[in-house]
């Protein structure tokens, strides 16, 4: 599954999410950025963004945030199995792709200490902007 950033769709309208912190017990100090992806295939409906976090520019942790219910998903996948468990997709939890640089713990907590219902609209919005956008003919 490609996942592109919403920067590339929407353009210089787009805002990514950028915040200083310093003095924090788990995460060094510095400048993070989220940068919000999402998954370019039209025809799937997964509900959930991929975030990139930067720490000074450089890739420490990657994402992924599901804004709707656990039972959303659990439906939307087909349930889960004992065999074969559902990976969580509803909130946030950091990716198996995640190069984990910095605290995975720390990313978590400073994404939903920074998480509002501003945020999550933005999300949606953009989830709809890049799956309109890939629906088009080029
Ligand atoms: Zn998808």
């Amino acid at each position: 599954m490609e996942f592109i950033p919403a920067g590339e769709i929407i353009g210089a309208a787009h805002q990514v999410r950028t915040v200083s912190i310093k003095y924090s017990p788990l995460l060094p100090d510095g400048e993070y950025k989220f940068v919000d992806t999402y998954c370019a295939d039209p025809e799937c409906d997964c509900r959930k963004t991929m975030i990139e976090v930067l720490h000074n520019r450089k890739l420490v942790s990657i994402l992924n945030y599901g804004w709707e219910s656990a039972a959303f998903y659990e439906n939307w996948m087909g349930g889960s199995t004992e065999d074969d468990p559902m990976p969580k997709m509803h909130g946030a939890s950091i990716d198996i792709t995640s190069p984990n640089l910095v605290s995975a713990d720390g990313i978590l907590e400073l994404f939903n200490a920074l998480l509002d219902d501003v945020w999550i609209a933005k999300f949606k919005r953009h989830y709809h902007e890049v799956k309109a956008a890939m629906s088009r003919p080029c």
